[in-house]
Order: C-alpha cells, then sequence, then structure tokens
C-alpha cells in the first residue's frame, strides 16, 4: 500500500469513475467490445501493457450502480469498505477487465468482455450481452494500487500465455514489444472465428489452440528460443498455476521473470471467497514483489 508522504501533500483523487458506453460492436462472435466515456478520460494515455480496471455493473432494477463517492483524502481502503458494506442486494458487482485502448482525444476507453457462458453466464456477461449506447458502469483504475506496470520486453525474448479473456490482455502486451523482439503466444479460443490479428513490432509467433488443445500441453511440447525469458500467462487459475510450475521447476525459468494471474475459477463467480490454491497464489506474488524490491 502506498503511504502518505510526511510533507501531507494530498493524496492523489482515486481513479473512480462513472462511465457511459458510446458505441458497442461484436470483434468476434463472442467478443464484444464496449466503448466507455467520460470527459476525465481525456488527456494522459491510460492504457499500455496489461492495464486493469474494475468495472461495477447495476443490479436488477438500477438504471446505473451506486457507489460510495471517494473520500478527500483519496483513502483507497476506506472506499472499499464503504462498498462492501452496501447491502448485497444494491452493491453493484463488481469484476475485472483489461483496457484494450484509450483515445484521449475523445475521452474514451475500449473494453473488450467474453460471452463466455451460455446457462451460467454472470452478471458482467450478461450485462454485455444487452450493452446498449447510454447504458452506465463504474469504473475504478487503472491503478498502481492492484496492477503496476509490466515491462513485456524485461527478458532476451517473451512467452505470452491466454486463454479468450486474457486474450485482450495478451493482444495489449503484444502491442507494447520492441521493435524486433522475439516472442511467443499460446493463445486458447474456442474456434477460429475467435481468432483476432495481433498487430505488433515485436517478432512475435502466435499458436492458436482450439477446444480440447490445452495451452500447459502446447507449451510443454514447445522448444524455448535461447536466453533468458519474460514470461505473462493469465486464464483460467489451475492451469496458469499449472503453467507456472511447469515454468519454474522444468524450464528452471527465474521465478521473477513469470508475471501469472489466475482470472478466472472453475465453478465459482467473482464473488466466491478465495480458496486455498488462491491464497497460495496470492502469498507467491508478494513473496515475488519483495523478491524484487
Ligand atoms: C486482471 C483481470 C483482467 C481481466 N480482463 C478481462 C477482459 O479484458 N475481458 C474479459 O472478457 N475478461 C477479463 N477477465 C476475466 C473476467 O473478470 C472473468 O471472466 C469474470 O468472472 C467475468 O464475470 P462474470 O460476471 O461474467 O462471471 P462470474 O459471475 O464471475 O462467473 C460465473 C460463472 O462463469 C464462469 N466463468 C467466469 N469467467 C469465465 C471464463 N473466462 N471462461 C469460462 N467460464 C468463466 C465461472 O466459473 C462461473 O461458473 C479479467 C480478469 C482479471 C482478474
Amino acid at each position: 500500500m502506498p503511504t502518505t508522504p510526511a510533507s501531507h501533500s494530498p493524496a492523489p483523487p482515486l481513479p473512480l469513475r462513472r462511465v457511459t458506453v458510446t458505441a458497442v460492436r461484436r470483434v468476434t462472435p463472442r467478443m464484444v467490445r464496449v466503448t466507455l466515456g467520460d470527459p476525465s478520460l481525456a488527456g494522459a494515455p491510460l492504457a499500455g501493457p496489461d492495464r486493469q480496471v474494475k468495472l461495477y455493473f447495476p443490479r436488477p432494477g438500477q438504471s446505473e450502480p451506486v457507489l460510495p463517492a471517494p473520500d478527500p483524502d483519496g483513502d483507497v481502503m476506506r472506499w472499499y469498505a464503504a462498498y462492501a458494506a452496501i447491502p448485497e442486494a444494491r452493491r453493484p458487482w463488481m469484476r475485472s477487465y483489461t483496457l484494450r485502448s484509450h483515445d484521449p482525444a475523445n475521452a474514451t476507453v475500449d473494453v473488450d468482455l467474453l460471452l463466455h457462458g451460455d446457462a451460467d453466464d454472470g452478471p458482467a456477461t450478461r450485462w454485455a450481452r444487452n450493452a446498449r449506447v447510454g447504458d452506465v458502469l463504474g469504473m475504478f483504475g487503472p491503478s498502481d494500487y492492484f496492477a503496476p506496470p509490466v515491462d513485456p520486453a524485461s527478458g532476451d525474448w517473451t512467452l505470452l500465455v491466454a486463454d479468450a479473456c486474457a486474450l485482450p490482455a495478451l493482444a495489449t502486451l503484444a502491442a507494447a514489444l520492441p521493435p524486433g523482439h522475439r516472442a511467443l503466444a499460446y493463445v486458447h479460443v474456442a474456434d477460429t472465428a475467435e481468432e483476432q490479428p495481433l498487430p505488433t513490432e515485436g517478432r512475435l509467433t502466435v499458436h492458436w489452440l482450439h477446444g480440447e488443445s490445452s495451452p500447459e500441453d502446447a507449451v510443454r511440447a514447445a522448444a524455448f528460443p535461447a536466453g533468458r525469458p519474460y514470461a505473462w500467462l493469465a486464464g483460467e487459475a489451475a492451469t496458469v498455476r499449472a503453467l507456472r510450475r511447469h515454468l519454474i521447476e522444468e524450464r528452471n525459468i527465474d521465478r521473477r521473470a513469470i508475471d501469472f494471474a489466475g482470472y478466472w475459477r472453475r465453478k465459482l463467480t467473482q464473488d466466491d471467497a478465495p480458496t486455498r490454491e488462491d491464497l497460495a497464489e496470492a502469498q507467491e506474488r508478494l513473496a515475488a514483489l519483495s523478491d524484487d524490491t
């Protein structure tokens, strides 16, 4: 957690906004791109590699999510406590998403939402299926509070692994690769209709995986380029954990050179409590952060 400087200079305001949908389009049959606008989005670039936000979705009967006003001193924990204290029936659902791009001139950001379910759609996916221009969401971030910036070119070469819901983030990492930087990507999507162009100046080879082909099997079978890699892994939590173990234990990759995140858990929503494995993962992330300092 950042601390307040001794000079008592004011903390920066919380990056909390009320954003309005200004455009909706299907990028692929299962990916909905919404453009979200607010005058405060004008100015300095917000997007970049792996910039995450929390989106707040209204409950049934609400025309927009009702969120506590931030304290003038920008205290994030106090704001979050006020949010958590809203009775569940009125508390907006909070879900994590990635800024796919930012248009500072038009004061908008794009977010891609995967329509991942059918019978077990969660609230974010239900919202995305029906999103309309004029709909209102809450947005917190991007913020170093929960996601410090990453450098996808910090190794000799880069390994990127994602499933369909982490493809928007992977696309931002690919776009940030410097000219000629060697990179391998393994991306699991439902079928060829879900593949997307991944513009980059890097020397990126993309392996698209479909259906039963698992990212873990594909990475295990891969011949890696020589040199010290930086790896970024995101997608279903158990798959990400298994991949990370493989890279550390069988490929001898330095754990500090691996960024990893479980984006979703089978049969659990983002509202469900952390499992024992989630807590172990959180501890490993903290340990990796303190190794870095
Ligand atoms: C840092 C971060 C960034 C993310 N960025 C994006 C992004 O840019 N775009 C995007 O689409 N998603 C992104 N996600 C994933 C997204 O937050 C989850 O998929 C989230 O659970 C969706 O909420 P929901 O309300 O639809 O489903 P929930 O209510 O959370 O879950 C309902 C059911 O759906 C299942 N489920 C949830 N997600 C998936 C999935 N991806 N595939 C299959 N089944 C699933 C759950 O297991 C559960 O059974 C990100 C997650 C994180 C942590």
